[in-house]
This record gives structure tokens, C-alpha cells and sequence, in this order.
């Protein structure tokens, strides 16, 4: 019955519904079926105990006969006879109808000896009277039984009535209120319960029964967590991607150097940066336009995410320059990196570099660390971009960190 009505093909509405109008349909029926049999089981009562009292009546008119005649001449007593012998036959009709076992038990008054024939109708009386009884009991009977059954069936109605409403309060309201509960919450922490939030009702689906309406629903919400849940997660990595180049953007870049610089303060670390610019990259533009020039910042960002570690945060800054965080990382560090990176890119055969003033598309990168060249985040940037423009200075393609610089600062300080 539960795989009956946990599984799709039938609701406990329609079960409710089927097996209330079957017991109606039942009961219905029964009772008119009763009624035609208690009629009929009446007349035949009623025909009994009217044959009964014809009897008696009969066995009366015999003793009359009986009494009356003795004295009597022939032609009178014969007719008398004559008129018994009619009620006689009308008598052996009716008791043939209502009494067929008694018929052959009621005598014909073959001589004038009544007194014998009244004790032989006494016998047919007393027959026919317990046959009547009998009848008469057996309708009691009937009834009885019918009521017993009327009253089975509306029992085992109702238990079965009730029964379904409990299993439908169980594995419907219940679930229901519990899935209204989730979705509040799912409405005010939205984004971060929603995951939390389906696999608990994953987990609760596998772990008690519900009705097929509200595992669909369950089922339903749980698909539609799973969708938000994935749209978040690319929204989330749209809000810190740089669509042209797939680095992180400036706003990224910005947060975690914040935290990072805080970081280092509570843990007495460094956090290096390194600006990254493109050489010359107007005239590469000028000379071979800008979708050539979007070409070479994409090649760049592969460069410059191949040569950083996974802790690293490469990053677009903006324009045609890029910038690397290292958290927790030296100047000399930073910069061995970052020369390396500089060579990769010297070395890497851009398309119509041949224009290039020197030949090939080449980078400046300019290179500050936290606290020795900066005492907060947005004066490492500037700090950066001074060691930036002396690698610029430098004559392009060079490197140069921020505490090189020494007394040579530049007017932005
Ligand atoms: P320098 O060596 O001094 O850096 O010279 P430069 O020509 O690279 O410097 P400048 O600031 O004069 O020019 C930067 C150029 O970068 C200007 C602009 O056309 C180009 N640029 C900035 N953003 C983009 C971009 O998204 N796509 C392309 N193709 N070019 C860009
Ligand atoms: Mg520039
Ligand atoms: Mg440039």
C-alpha cells in the first residue's frame, strides 16, 4: 500500500476518492438488494401466518361440522361436507403457496369421523405455526447480519479514510511546512544557504518518505537551487574576471591587496607587486590595429598566468597594463620572478613584432614590496609604477624594484 502510494501512477487523493465511491456505490446497493429480499422474505411471513390463522379458522369450522351434524340428516350433512371440501381445497391451495413442505401433512376429510381430522389439522397447524416462527426469526436474523455488515463496511471506511489522511498529513503537510521553513531561510541568506539548503533536502528526501506531489515539489526547488547556486558561481567569476583576457581585474586585484597588505601587517610578512607594462604598444596598435593589439594582451595573460604561482594573483590593471600580486613574498623573489617573466615575453615570437622599434614586443615592469617600500596598499601601487617608469627610463625590457630607485624618486613622491 505505501509503494502503492508513494509512487507516481496514484495520488492518495484519487485512492481516498476511489475507495469512498466503491464503499458508497456498495452500500447503496447492498441496501436496495436488502430491501427486495426483505420484501419478499415479508410476504412470505405474512402469507405463512395468514395460512395459520385460515387453519385455525378451518380446524374450527371441522369441530362445528363435527358437532353439528351428529343428528343430522344425509342431504343437509352432505352439503355441509360440501362447503368444507370447498374451504378444503381453497385451504390446500393457499398452504401449498405458503407451506409447500406442509402439504402433504394436511389431511382431506375423507369420512365424518372430525375428530380425527381436527387432530390432523392440529398437526398442520402446529407445523405451519413453526414454520412462521421460523421465518420470522430467519428475517430478524438477516437483518442483524445486514446491519453487521453495513456497519464492517462504513468501519473500515473510516479507519481507511483516516488512515489516508494521516498518511497524507505525514508525507504532505509535514514535508510541506518543513520545505516553507527552508525556503524562508533560502530568501533571507541567499547566496550562502543555498547550497546548504538543497543538500539538506536531498539528504531529507532520501532519508524519509514523502508523496509523490511533494518529492516532485522538493525535487523541483532543489533543481532550482542548483541552477542559482551555478548562475552565482559564474556571476561571481564574471565580477573578478577581466573579460578580455581572462586575468583578474583591477577590482580583484585591489581587494585582495588590501586584505593582504593587513595580512602582513598582523604577521609581520611582505606582499610584493609588479606593474606591468607593453613597450611601444601605441605604435603596435597604430601599425597593425586594434584587434592585432587585443591579440597581443591575450597572449601576454597567458604568459603572465603560465609564470604565476597558483598564490599569485596576475591580474589586468587596466589598458595594456597588467599586475602581479605575490602575497607573502620578498622583492628578491618578486623580481627573479618577474625577470624571468620579462625574458619569457622578450622571447616569445609575437605576430608583426618586426615593427617593434627594437625588433620585438618587450615589457617595463616595476616592482614595490610592503612595508619596505610602501606603508599601505595605494602607495605600493604608486610606488610601483615610479620603479615602473624608471624601468621605462631604463631604455624598456628591464626590471627594476622600487628600493633601487634610492635617491633618483620620481615627482610623484
Ligand atoms: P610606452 O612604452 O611608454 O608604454 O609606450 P606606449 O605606446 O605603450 O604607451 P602609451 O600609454 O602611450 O600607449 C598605450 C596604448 O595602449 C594606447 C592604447 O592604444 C593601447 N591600449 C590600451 N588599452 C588597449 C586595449 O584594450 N586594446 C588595445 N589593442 N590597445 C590598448
Ligand atoms: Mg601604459
Ligand atoms: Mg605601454
Amino acid at each position: 500500500m505505501k509503494h502503492l502510494l508513494t509512487s507516481k501512477k496514484i495520488s492518495p487523493l484519487l485512492v481516498i476518492i476511489m475507495t469512498g465511491t466503491i464503499g458508497i456505490l456498495l452500500v447503496i446497493a447492498g441496501t436496495a438488494g436488502f430491501i427486495v429480499f426483505q420484501g419478499r422474505f415479508l410476504d412470505r411471513v405474512e402469507k405463512q401466518q395468514q395460512t395459520y390463522f385460515n387453519l385455525v379458522d378451518f380446524r374450527d369450522k371441522v369441530i362445528d361440522f363435527g358437532e353439528k351434524s351428529r343428528g343430522k340428516s344425509g342431504p343437509e350433512k352432505a352439503r355441509e361436507k360440501e362447503v368444507l371440501q370447498f374451504m378444503h381445497d381453497r385451504l390446500a391451495v393457499e398452504i401449498g403457496d405458503a407451506c409447500p413442505r406442509q402439504d402433504e401433512l394436511f389431511p382431506i376429510p375423507s369420512n365424518d369421523n372430525s375428530e380425527l381430522l381436527s387432530l390432523q389439522m392440529q398437526t398442520a397447524i402446529d407445523e405451519v405455526r413453526a414454520e412462521s416462527r421460523s421465518a420470522a426469526e430467519q428475517l430478524v436474523f438477516f437483518n442483524q447480519i445486514f446491519l453487521f455488515i453495513i456497519l464492517g463496511l462504513l468501519l473500515s471506511l473510516n479507519i481507511g479514510a483516516g488512515w489516508l489522511l494521516h498518511y497524507n498529513y505525514r508525507l504532505t503537510l509535514i514535508p510541506l511546512a518543513q520545505l516553507a521553513q527552508r525556503l524562508k531561510r533560502v530568501n533571507r541568506d541567499i547566496p550562502e544557504s543555498i547550497h546548504d539548503t538543497a543538500e539538506e533536502m536531498k539528504k531529507e528526501l532520501n532519508e524519509t518518505m514523502h508523496s509523490p506531489d511533494i518529492t516532485q515539489i522538493t525535487q523541483s526547488i532543489m533543481s532550482f537551487c542548483g541552477d542559482i547556486e551555478a548562475k552565482n558561481k559564474k556571476l561571481d567569476e564574471i565580477f573578478i574576471t577581466d573579460e578580455k583576457t581572462g586575468l583578474f581585474n583591477y577590482r580583484h586585484f585591489k581587494e585582495h591587496l588590501i586584505i593582504d597588505v593587513e595580512r602582513a601587517k598582523r604577521f609581520r610578512t611582505s606582499v610584493t607587486i609588479a606593474m606591468i607594462d607593453i613597450d611601444h604598444f601605441k605604435r603596435y596598435n597604430d601599425a597593425n590595429g586594434h584587434i592585432a593589439g587585443d591579440r597581443v594582451l591575450e597572449i601576454l595573460a597567458g604568459i603572465i598566468r603560465k609564470q604565476s604561482r597558483s598564490s599569485d594573483i596576475p591580474s589586468r590593471f587596466g589598458g595594456e597594463e597588467f599586475a602581479i600580486l605575490f602575497p607573502n613574498t620578498d622583492t628578491h623573489t618578486a623580481r627573479e620572478i618577474s625577470d624571468r617573466l620579462r625574458k619569457i615575453i622578450s622571447a616569445e615570437p609575437f605576430p608583426h613584432e618586426d615593427d617593434q622599434p627594437t625588433g620585438e614586443l618587450t615589457v617595463s615592469i616595476g616592482i614595490a614590496t610592503f612595508p619596505d617600500d610602501a606603508p599601505d596598499w595605494y602607495t605600493l601601487i604608486n610606488n610601483a609604477d615610479r620603479a615602473l617608469y624608471e624601468a621605462k627610463a631604463k631604455g624598456r625590457n628591464n626590471v627594476v624594484a622600487f628600493h633601487e630607485l634610492g635617491t633618483k624618486l620620481s615627482p610623484l613622491q
